[in-house]
C-alpha cells in the first residue's frame, strides 16, 4: 500500500479509499464498500482517531476533526504534534517517532490540544504503533476530557471552600497554612495570623433575620478579600469566625492589615428591610519569625488576644505581644 503520493507528499485524501489495485482477494466493489463502512464506523467513535504516518496525518475521524478544528480532508498531511499545546517539540517528536517505529506505546497521557481556532481541549492521548502493510503507522486516540476536568475542578472547589462566603473552609485553611508555616520555618521568614470574630453577631440575626446575617458574612469576606494580597490566606473557621494567615508579614505589618480590616468592616452597610445595618469585628494577632509554632499554636495565641479584644469592648485589634503587657 502506498502511503505517499508520487511527489513524496502525504497525499492520502482518504486512507480507506486508496490502493484499489492491491492484490485483493475480494472484488474491488466489495473492498470500497468495506472501506466506506469502516470510515463511517470510525466516525461513530466517541474519541478522536488519527491515523498518522511519518509524513503526517492520513486519516481523521469526525471527532478528531472537531477537536483539532479542521475538516478531515484539511488535516491530511498535518502533523499531530502541531496541535499539542506546549509541546516540547524536540522531545515530543522524538517520543512520537519512537512510537511510530513501533518501539513505544503511549497510554492515556494528559495534554491540551490547541485547535486551529484557538480553542483548547483537555485530552487524554494514547498512541499505538501498528504497521500497515509493513509501513510504520501510528494510531492516535484523543479523548476529550474537558467536561470531566471541569467537573473535577468544580468538586475540588466545593471541597475546599465555604459555600456562603467563597473563602477557604477550615480544613483547607489548615492544610495550606501548615505548608506556609513549614516554608517560613525553612527560610526563617516572618509569618503572622489573625483571628477575627464579628461582634454581637447573634444580635444581628435576632434583630434583622438570618438572611441579613448571611449577607453580613458575605460582605465581610468580600471586604477582607479586597484588602488582602494574593498570597494571604483567608478561611472561615465556622459561624462568624474567620482566620487570616499572612506569609512574609511581621507583627507590625499584621497589625496594619488587621486595623485596615477593622476600620473597613465598620464602614460596611448591610442592607436590611429596615435600612442599613452596620457591623464591627474584633481581631487578635499572633506572629512568629522562625515559624517554630504550629498553626494550632498560632491560632490559639491569636484567639487569646481576640478574647482580650472582646473583653476590652470589641471593635478593636489586640496583638499577642500587647496581650502579655495587659
Ligand atoms: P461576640 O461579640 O461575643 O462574638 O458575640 P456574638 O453574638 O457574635 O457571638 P455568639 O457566638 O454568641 O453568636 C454567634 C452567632 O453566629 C450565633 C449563630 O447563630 C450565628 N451564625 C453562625 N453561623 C451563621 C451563618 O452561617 N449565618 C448566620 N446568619 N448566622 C450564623
Ligand atoms: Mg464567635
Ligand atoms: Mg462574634
Amino acid at each position: 500500500m502506498a502511503l505517499t503520493s508520487e511527489t513524496g507528499a502525504p497525499a492520502l485524501l482518504n486512507f480507506f479509499e486508496l490502493d484499489d489495485d492491491a492484490d485483493a482477494v475480494v472484488t474491488s466493489h466489495e473492498l470500497s464498500v468495506t472501506r466506506s463502512k469502516l470510515g463511517d464506523l470510525l466516525d461513530l467513535l466517541p474519541a478522536g482517531l488519527l491515523i498518522h504516518q511519518e509524513m503526517g496525518i492520513v486519516f481523521a475521524n469526525q471527532e478528531a476533526a472537531r477537536i483539532l478544528g479542521l475538516g478531515g480532508d484539511a488535516l491530511i498531511g498535518r502533523h499531530f504534534l502541531d496541535f499539542v499545546e506546549d509541546a516540547d517539540t524536540e522531545a515530543q517528536r522524538a517520543a512520537f517517532l519512537r512510537c511510530l517505529k513501533g518501539r513505544e506505546l503511549v497510554r492515556s497521557q494528559d495534554g491540551v490540544i490547541l485547535a486551529v481556532d484557538g480553542r483548547r481541549t483537555s485530552a487524554q492521548v494514547s498512541m499505538s504503533p501498528l504497521p500497515w502493510d509493513g509501513l510504520p503507522v501510528i494510531y492516535v486516540l484523543i479523548n476529550d476530557v474537558t467536561a470531566l476536568k471541569e467537573s473535577e475542578e468544580r468538586l475540588r472547589q466545593l471541597s475546599i471552600t465555604d459555600p456562603l462566603t467563597g473563602v477557604f473552609n477550615r480544613r483547607h485553611f489548615f492544610d495550606v497554612a501548615e505548608q506556609e508555616l513549614a516554608r517560613a520555618r525553612r527560610y526563617g521568614r516572618a509569618i503572622s495570623l489573625l483571628a477575627l470574630d464579628i461582634d454581637h453577631f447573634k444580635r444581628i440575626n435576632d434583630t434583622h433575620g438570618h438572611a441579613v446575617g448571611d449577607e453580613a458574612l458575605r460582605l465581610f469576606a468580600d471586604a477582607c478579600r479586597g484588602i488582602l494580597r494574593s498570597n494571604d490566606l483567608l478561611g472561615r473557621m465556622g459561624g462568624e469566625e474567620f482566620a487570616i494567615l499572612l506569609p512574609e508579614t511581621d507583627m507590625a505589618g499584621a497589625r496594619m492589615v488587621a486595623e485596615r480590616i477593622r476600620s473597613r468592616t465598620a464602614e460596611l452597610a448591610v442592607a436590611s428591610g429596615t435600612g442599613d445595618v452596620s457591623i464591627t469585628v474584633s481581631i487578635g494577632v499572633s506572629s512568629c519569625r522562625s515559624g517554630e509554632r504550629s498553626v494550632d499554636a498560632m491560632l490559639s495565641c491569636a484567639d487569646e488576644a481576640l478574647y482580650l479584644a472582646k473583653a476590652a469592648g470589641r471593635n478593636r485589634v489586640i496583638a499577642a505581644a500587647d496581650a502579655l503587657a495587659l
